[in-house]
């Protein structure tokens, strides 16, 4: 295809290289999506037996106004593909001392409660000062971070503009050197309150105590723009977005595994399939992990010069999917189950690279919301428990077993539900090394790249690759991150550095 349409490959159905292919359909592109996956949607799988259906990755939504961004792309209502219900209270929380809190939208209201929770030591003021100075930061994100292609810390701010008073006030606000769990127990002091927010980190799967304050951003965000489910699960967003790339003319190819790219003068030709075969194509859109990526489809020096950049993989976890016969009316449809202490757990999971042997449990019961989920009076019960990543002498089919047995038996003493293992009537599980070999991860990991290091951890490998012309990088290894809306992000990002290069003068260069 010649000007300003491009033939693109996508590699990789996850949600980041869905939302890729919809703003490229949009925008006049021609693109091809390949998963080496049977489904389309990565880790928004779906899992379903005798009358129980399961979302098998990702089931908290936030910030929807990613999705809607993306539907308007190509002119269309995100209300007319997905049914997305609104959750509040969005958290229940049960901790290891046998009491109980539920985590609200609203903040005044929050602040009320907390007060009432753990009287006379200021969290509800705390709390107000927290979701502010989070709102801050997400001012800040949204300015310099969020909605373009950033590499490293040059990438967002204009060193000429770096006199500007603004801007200066900005990366004040940053409060760089300091880090997530800091900065919550600077404001919140009640250990159960920390404990409950330092879990925003856990959606990016992270330490709280290695993670820079900047990420203290995510509680304002899901104060602000709410907690949703949509009807018939998360697997719906995968669908939906599927619907939409197909409407918009890309191919979406399933079963499909592309082992390295065709390459010339270091820029990119085509793909190369897993059977051999090749494909020429203008531009490529990686979903994979982007240092595997750099690793296996680049390769050479490009690719070891990202293995020496020294990113860590972000966390992996064991999730549990019970059907059970009898659903719990105590529970809400999002709960956490905290572990007996904060610094132990993530000391185990981040730095000794073991499973916490008193772990954090979340839940999901989605049946309050969506009975179709499990045959009448039942639940379909996910419970996962974060764990390190893959280290060479973790074997998972030998530790599943115990560490089941941990996991249910923290349900039995934490969340009231002595009964569990009475009332399964359908299991499954998925591991560390199960979610490796399904998504073609970094060892394991959930949620790509961890944000270690108080300083530049939010970074990650930009979205249009410095050393490979024509070669554009989304989803969770990527920026600005992992999780449901920034992956979707990070897709229209691509795209959008993409899509731009195509009318600009840069991709000619590379020709
Ligand atoms: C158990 C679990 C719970 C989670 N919970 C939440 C949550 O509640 N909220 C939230 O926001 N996020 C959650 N997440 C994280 C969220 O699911 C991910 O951040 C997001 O879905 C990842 O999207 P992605 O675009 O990075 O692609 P992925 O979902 O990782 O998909 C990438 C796809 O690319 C394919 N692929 C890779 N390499 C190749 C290749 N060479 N050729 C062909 N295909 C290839 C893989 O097969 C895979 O299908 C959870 C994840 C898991 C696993």
């Amino acid at each position: 295809m010649s000007g300003s349409t491009k033939t693109v490959a996508v590699i990789g159905g996850g949600l980041g290289g869905l939302a890729s292919a919809c703003v490229l359909g949009a925008r006049g592109h021609k693109v091809t999506l390949y998963d080496k996956n049977d489904w389309i949607g990565g880790k928004a799988a779906v899992f379903t037996e005798d009358g129980f259906r399961f979302d098998m990755g990702p089931t908290i939504l936030t910030v929807p106004r990613v999705l809607e961004r993306i539907f308007a792309e190509a002119g269309r209502d995100l209300n007319d593909y997905l049914d997305l219900r609104r959750l509040d209270p969005q958290w229940g929380c049960f901790f290891d001392d046998g009491t109980r809190f539920d985590l609200a939208e609203n903040v005044e209201e929050m602040a009320v409660a907390m007060d009432r929770f753990a009287p006379g030591r200021g969290n509800g003021e705390g709390y107000r000062k927290f979701q502010a100075m989070s709102e801050n930061l997400h001012g800040v994100s949204e300015r310099f971070f969020f909605w373009k292609a950033v590499e490293d810390l040059f990438d967002t701010i204009d060193v000429r503009a770096n006199l500007n008073p603004d801007t200066l006030r900005d990366v004040m606000s940053l409060r760089m050197g300091r880090t997530v769990a800091g900065t919550i127990r600077s404001h919140v002091k009640d250990e159960r309150l920390a404990q409950m927010l330092d879990h925003f980190t856990q959606y990016v799967g992270s330490n709280p105590y290695g993670s820079p304050a900047v990420l203290c951003a995510i509680a304002h965000m899901q104060a602000a723009e709410g907690i949703w489910y949509p009807m018939g699960g998360t697997r719906a967003v995968a669908e939906a977005l599927a619907k939409l790339a197909g409407e918009l003319g890309a191919t979406l190819k399933p079963s499909t595994e592309i082992t390295g790219l065709d390459m010339e003068n270091g820029a990119v030709r085509g793909v190369k399939r897993a059977d051999g075969g090749i494909e020429p194509f203008d531009c490529v859109v990686s979903n994979m992990d982007s240092i595997r990526t750099y690793r296996e489809l680049v390769g050479g020096d490009v690719g070891a010069r990202y293995d020496r950049k020294g990113f860590e993989p972000a966390c992996s976890g064991v999730v549990l999917y019970l059907g059970l016969n009898r659903r719990y009316d105590h529970i809400l449809h999002h709960d956490f189950v905290f572990s007996r202490d904060a610094h132990e757990e993530f000391d185990y999971i981040y730095n000794k690279g073991e499973p916490a042997p008193d772990p954090t449990a979340y839940l999901c019961a989605p049946s309050s919301t969506d009975p179709s989920v499990a045959p009448e009076g039942g639940e379909a019960l996910y419970v996962l428990v974060h764990t390190p990543y893959l280290r060479p002498h973790h074997d998972w089919s030998q530790m599943f077993p115990a560490y089941r047995q941990v996991i249910l038996d923290k349900l039995k003493r934490t969340a009231g539900m002595a009964d569990i293992e009475e009332r399964i009537v359908v299991e499954r599980h998925l591991t560390p090394q199960d979610i490796h070999d399904r998504y073609k991860v970094l060892n394991g990991a959930i949620y790509g790249l961890a944000s270690h290091g108080r300083f530049l951890g939010a970074f990650k490998p930009g979205n249009r690759s410095r050393d490979v012309k024509g070669l554009y990088l989304a989803g969770g290894a990527a920026h600005p991150g992992p999780g449901m809306p920034m992956v979707m992000m990070s897709g229209w990002i691509a795209a959008d550095a993409l899509d731009q290069d195509a009318r600009g003068p840069a991709l000619q260069q590379a020709s």
